[in-house]
């Protein structure tokens, strides 16, 4: 039962995974993996590779975004005219004044707009500033609903993947092992400190994911978070103290094998939650029904 248990998700492995990731996917030579130094039983992982590719790196941030804050307004607000008398969830000041809280009239640059996606109210002036600050979206400030694409300043680095046949406490399936390499570098537009150098603490780095659909299915959404730079920022690591590091960006990762520290299997809520922090990063599957669509073009 097992082994045919075992050989129907090698059969969904190949059907799907291949379908999602053909475009980005390289075959690497496989190997017998060792972890060296962090020995101990949090850090097995067992089994010789059965698939390895490398997924490329996101493509260079452009330096100059005004025309793309433009853009953004355009396609993601809407005016709004009959404002209601709420205050602005940025300036707080009523929509029905200025965002400066005067009395004046408000005139169509001072005017308010409505968000496309969840219909929330703010200052025209005020999704401006939101759209400059990031550059590629809008958050709603109300709902935190992503309006337009969601990117990141995660550095260059690699992203590996890999499947073994053992399976993860509570699964029944080989698991996928992604491994995220990154070295040190300068700190760029949009990192805490320009110009100062950071650091790659405690890289490289493993994670873990079930090798069956679901398990696939979070794989892609990783590596379309990858390309958008948005696993990893730049920062003051939570867990060392240490500055001006690589540090994780609030979607979670498994990096033990076994619950040793709570980032481990057996945890049944674990997928569902990454899904949702995926989510709350604007990646969900309709990013791999369009990738899908655009590699059929
Ligand atoms: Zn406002
Ligand atoms: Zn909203």
């Amino acid at each position: 039962m097992l082994k045919l248990l075992n050989d129907f998700w090698w059969f969904v492995k190949g059907s799907v995974q291949k379908k999602g990731t053909q475009n980005t996917m390289r075959t690497l030579r496989s190997k017998t993996y060792c972890v060296p130094g962090r020995a101990g039983p949090s850090f097995r992982v067992p089994g010789e590779s059965q698939q390895e590719w490398v997924v490329p790196n996101p493509p260079p941030v452009p330096q100059t975004l005004s025309s793309a804050v433009e853009q953004l307004l355009e396609t993601y607000t809407r005016a709004h005219s009959t404002p209601p008398d709420e205050p602005c969830p940025i300036c707080m000041c009523s929509l029905q004044c200025p965002s400066d809280c005067s009395s004046q009239e408000l005139t169509e640059d001072e005017g308010v707009v409505k968000m496309t996606k969840c219909g929330h109210s703010l200052h025209k002036l005020c999704a401006r500033m939101m759209a400059e600050s990031k550059q590629y979206f809008i958050p709603c400030p109300m709902c935190k609903t992503v309006h337009g694409v969601r990117r990141g300043n995660q550095p260059d680095g690699i992203m590996e993947v890999r499947t073994v046949n053992d399976n993860l406490p509570g699964f029944d399936c080989g698991t996928i092992v992604i491994t995220y390499r990154f070295g040190g570098g300068i700190q760029g537009q949009g990192h805490p400190n320009p110009g100062h150098p950071y650091r790659a603490h405690a890289f490289p780095r493993r994670a873990f994911l079930p090798d069956n659909e679901r398990g696939n299915k979070i794989l892609q959404l990783l590596e379309v978070a990858w390309q958008r730079r948005l696993i990893f920022t730049i920062g003051t690591s939570v867990t060392s103290g240490l500055e001006n590091v690589i540090t994780w960006n609030e979607i979670h990762h498994k990096t033990e094998w076994e619950d040793f520290h709570g980032h481990g299997y057996p945890d049944p809520a674990y997928l569902d939650n990454v899904t949702m922090e995926l989510e709350l990063q604007g990646v969900t599957e309709a990013d791999l029904e369009s990738n899908v669509n655009q590699s059929q073009e």
